[in-house]
C-alpha cells in the first residue's frame, strides 16, 4: 500500500468542498506561489506519512457528519496531484466505502495518474493562478504547461468542479483577464458549478518570518472584498451565459 507524505489534518472542514469535511492536507508543491499562506507546505521532504488505511480509518470515524451535511473527504495540499500512485488508491478505498471524494488543487501533477483518478474522485477545487504565460512564471515559479495539460485532460472528468482564483490588486484585478480564464475553461464549462474570486490577504506572512524566507509580496496592498465579490457576481453571470448558449448550441 502506498504512503503519502502528509503536511496535516483538518477534521471539520468547511471551505475546502461541500459539506463538513476532513481535509488532508498532503506535503510538496512544485509552484511557488509568491503569496503562499502555507510557504511550510511546499518542500517535499521531512513530512510525516499517511497511509490509505488511515485515510478510510477517519473517514468511517466523520461519515455522520459527511451524511449529515454533503461532506465527504478533500485531498489539498501543497499539491496532491504530485501524489498520484496514492491518491487512487485512496479515493477508490473511500469510494468503495459510500464517502465523497474531493481535490483541491492548481493542477500540477503527475498526468499518467490524472483518468484513474477522475474516476474516483466527485468534486474538484481547480484553483487558477492567471492566465499569461510571463505573469504566471513570476507569480508561481512555473509556465502554464501544466495547468493547460490538466485543462485538457479534465474533459474525461465527469464530476463536479467549482473555480477559484486568489484575485490580487494590480496582478489581476482586470476584467481581461477574468474573460481569459472564462476561455481557458470553456472546454469543461459544462462541470463548472461556480467561480470563487478570493480576495488576496496577507494572513500568513508571519510564516516567512519563521521559516526565514523573503515575502516578496511585501508592498502589494491586500484585495477590496467588495471589488472581488463584484467581480465574481460578474464571473458567474458570464459562465451561466455561456452555459446557456452551449446548451442551445447542443439541443
Ligand atoms: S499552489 Fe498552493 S501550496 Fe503550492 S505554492 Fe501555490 S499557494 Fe502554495
Amino acid at each position: 500500500m502506498k504512503k503519502a507524505k502528509l503536511h496535516s489534518i483538518e477534521t471539520m472542514g468547511l471551505v475546502d468542498g461541500p459539506g463538513i469535511r476532513t481535509v488532508f492536507f498532503l506535503q510538496g508543491c512544485p509552484l511557488r506561489c509568491q503569496y503562499c499562506h502555507n510557504p511550510d507546505s511546499q518542500n517535499f521532504m521531512g513530512a510525516q506519512e499517511l497511509s490509505v488505511e488511515e485515510v478510510v480509518e477517519m473517514a468511517s470515524r466523520y461519515k455522520e457528519y459527511y451524511q449529515a451535511t454533503g461532506g465527504g473527504v478533500t485531498f489539498s495540499g501543497g499539491e496532491p496531484l504530485m501524489q498520484g500512485a496514492f491518491l487512487v488508491e485512496a479515493l477508490r478505498a473511500l469510494k468503495e466505502r459510500g464517502v465523497s471524494t474531493c481535490i483541491d488543487t492548481s493542477g500540477y501533477g503527475q498526468p499518467q495518474y490524472y483518468e484513474e483518478i477522475f474516476k474516483h474522485t466527485d468534486h474538484i477545487l481547480l484553483d487558477i493562478k492567471h492566465t499569461r504565460e510571463e505573469a504566471h512564471q513570476t507569480l508561481t515559479g512555473r509556465g502554464m504547461e501544466g495547468i493547460k495539460h490538466f485543462i485538457h485532460a479534465l474533459q474525461k472528468f465527469n464530476g463536479t468542479i467549482t473555480l477559484r482564483h486568489v484575485m490580487v490588486p494590480g496582478l489581476t484585478d482586470q476584467e481581461a483577464i477574468m474573460d481569459e480564464i472564462l476561455t481557458m475553461v470553456l472546454p469543461i464549462q459544462k462541470n463548472i458549478d461556480k467561480i470563487e474570486i478570493l480576495p488576496y490577504h496577507k494572513a500568513g506572512v508571519e510564516k516567512y518570518t519563521q521559516l526565514n524566507m523573503p515575502y516578496t509580496f511585501e508592498s502589494v496592498p491586500e484585495m477590496s472584498h467588495a471589488l472581488a465579490e463584484s467581480f465574481e457576481r460578474t464571473m458567474n453571470e458570464k459562465l451561466s451565459a455561456i452555459k446557456k448558449s452551449h446548451l442551445q448550441q447542443s439541443a
